[in-house]
């Protein structure tokens, strides 16, 4: 095996696929340092810069005390940490969900879920551009998997029309990952409502971004129903890690009896969910650091004026400039880092042939200056590449 994998990883290095890791020397945010080097930062997830919030790192460091360090057993012996069962409740609260379950991380949680609530008679409808962790999911699951192209609702609703599986559930990224744009919720709930399906929604980047406080895209659409799922990783916008899971509480109770990546796996460390907590009030609270982030999107979006390439239309803090071809995106990234500034380039598999592009992802951590330094250097780029 071991010379199959070289000559995989040769192949890999020859067309150019080679991923790298950058050693981070600081803590995340939006000036950062990595090998060594200082950099302006658009390329991380903490869309509210609270992953290096003194706030959340005092909570942290607190419960640390007072908890311990390590979560020692899985939630259904002794691992269930009072801190674990408040983050779940300021989550639902705050989000507007009648119940949760906190899961280690989102991969884990939409694993859980779908292969929890779905079995070899029951049928899948996803969005081709979902994450990784969906599809996973879904092949765990043993249902039948159908997938539809990128927010085409007419070919879902031929889909859900011609099944004939005993349970259906649709599966989105709320807010797609690499395009910024987001799923048409009322629209989905109607044909989950005709057809008698459920709606499985990962929030991921849109939790902490989208709706009144950031409270996530049910809010921004002010949906309320029993059929929707709702998953929100904190790892992200939230500054943390895990995922929580809200829905119905029969929903929840079933995933707690049943949802392997919830049983069969340690509990989170509670410190982690005392920081949690932390997080939401500060969500809840500085209700600046939520507009100052929509101020900087709009910045961005009116002050950015692109000939070549083209800016895609998203209102989160995903903002992508399509490239187009592999080459071009790496020689603009490259341009970039030339700079100081940090915007991964994005290519085929992870996005479709012909549409590389560079993902600007924009956070509360940063000033006016720096995403007027990111412009400056995009106009620059065009007039030079
Ligand atoms: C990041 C991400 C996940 C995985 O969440 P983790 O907590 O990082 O494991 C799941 N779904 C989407 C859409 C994501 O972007």
């Amino acid at each position: 095996m071991i010379n199959q994998l070289k000559i995989e990883l040769s192949e890999r290095a020859e067309a150019g696929l080679q991923r790298q890791r950058r050693l981070l020397q600081s803590p995340q945010s939006a000036h950062l340092v990595a090998d060594g080097e200082p950099l302006l930062s658009f390329a991380s997830n903490d869309y509210l810069g609270l992953a290096n919030h003194p706030a959340l790192i005092a909570a942290f460091k607190a419960a640390a005390v007072e908890a311990g360090v390590g979560g020692g057993a899985s939630h259904l012996i002794t691992g269930h940490h009072q801190f674990h069962h408040q983050a779940e409740q300021s989550l639902a609260d705050f989000i507007g969900l009648p119940a949760g379950l906190l899961f280690s991380t989102g991969y884990m949680a939409n694993m859980g879920i779908v292969a929890a609530l779905m079995g070899r008679d029951d049928a899948i409808f996803a969005d081709k551009l979902n994450h990784a962790s969906l599809n996973d999911a879904a092949l765990l699951s043993r249902a039948t998997l159908h997938r539809y192209a990128h927010q085409d609702l007419a070919q879902l609703e031929k889909l859900l029309k011609q099944s004939t599986a005993k349970r259906k559930l649709v599966v989105v990224d709320a807010v797609f990952s690499m395009d910024g744009d987001f799923a048409l919720v009322p629209e989905l709930l109607v044909l989950c409502e005709q057809y008698d399906a459920y709606l499985l929604l990962d929030d991921a980047h849109g939790f902490g971004v989208l709706g009144k406080q950031g409270r996530g895209i049910l809010d921004y659409f002010n949906v309320q129903s029993s059929r929707v799922i709702y998953m929100a990783t904190l790892g992200k916008a939230a500054g943390v890690a895990g995922a929580f899971v809200g829905a119905d509480a029969t929903i929840i109770d079933y995933l707690i009896q049943s949802a392997k990546t919830y049983i069969y796996t340690t509990a989170s460390p509670p410190a982690l969910a005392a920081a949690l907590v932390k997080s939401v009030e500060v969500m809840r609270t500085d209700a600046e650091r939520h507009q100052h982030l929509q101020s900087l999107i709009h910045l961005f979006k009116s002050e950015l004026k692109l000939k070549k390439w083209q800016l895609m239309p998203s209102i989160t803090a995903i903002q992508p400039v399509l490239v187009g071809s592999n080459q071009a995106a790496l020689n603009l990234s490259q341009f970039l880092l030339a700079r100081g500034i940090l915007v991964p380039a994005i290519r085929p598999p992870t996005v479709p042939k012909d549409t590389a592009r560079l993902r600007v992802s924009i956070s509360a951590a940063h000033s006016v200056e720096d995403v007027r330094q990111l412009i400056n250097a995009l106009h620059e780029a065009e007039e030079t590449l």
